[in-house]
């Protein structure tokens, strides 16, 4: 059985999100504050979802916290919805970033393919897929429905980027720092705009695969047929 932290504060919700969840096959470990999540590490866990503002802190210590020692999936569920918390709670590594109000049988379909994703592990594989497009990491080779495509080598890292996480909302901080690396600071501002267009011309009728994510980034759309 899955087993999920949920790190939060508030009665009702902790309430609510733990009779939904375990009804549906998970176990839930409570912590209402960051020691009392501190302590819950240990544990196998699954996944955590984490509340931002907890009495004795700010959640995205305690999401610094976990990456540096371990890529268990998080999803942030917070009331706060600004540009900014969600770009930062992306860009520190949460996988999901949810606000209050939610759903529950939301919460539970973004757990659910949050799951999905580390399962397949695709940092792991060496061919990935996606519809008619296949990119080969050890012959850095790129097919678009069986057929060669010449990319460059930054279109070639944008698009094993973009394929590693499937669904996943990346910014465009996150994507330079991880694509341009040291060089990043002398990228200009439109680099990566011109490098998508590129790589989206190349993808042919799969280019609405790169989903522009206004103001924030790029998510790389899996399972939709192209137009
Ligand atoms: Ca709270």
């Amino acid at each position: 059985m899955k087993k999920i932290l949920l790190v939060e504060d508030e009665e009702n919700i902790i309430f609510a999100v733990k009779r939904y969840l375990e009804n549906t096959g998970y176990t839930v470990l409570s912590a209402p504050t960051l020691s009392q999540a501190k302590t819950c590490l240990q544990n196998d866990l699954d996944l955590i979802l984490l509340d931002l503002n907890l009495p004795d802190g700010d959640g995205f210590a305690f999401l610094d916290l976990v990456r540096e020692k371990s890529s268990i999936p998080i999803i942030c569920l917070t009331v706060r919805d600004s540009d900014g918390d969600i770009i930062r709670g992306l860009d520190s590594g949460a996988d999901d970033y949810i606000t209050k109000p939610f759903k529950l049988p939301v919460l539970k379909a973004r757990i659910e393919t949050v799951l999905r994703r580390v399962k397949k592990d695709p940092e792991f594989q060496s061919i990935l897929q996606s519809d008619g497009v296949t990119l080969d990491k050890n012959l850095k080779k790129v097919f678009i429905d069986q057929r060669e495509e010449e990319l460059s080598l930054k279109e070639f890292q944008l698009l094993c980027l973009f394929m590693e996480n499937p669904g996943r909302t990346l910014t465009r901080e996150l994507i330079i720092d991880l694509v341009w690396g040291l060089e990043s600071d002398f990228v200009y501002d439109n680099t990566l705009s011109v490098n998508i267009r590129r790589l989206r011309h190349k993808l042919g009728h799969y280019q609405n695969k790169i989903q522009t994510v206004r103001g924030i980034g790029y998510r790389w759309i899996e399972g939709e047929m192209p137009r």
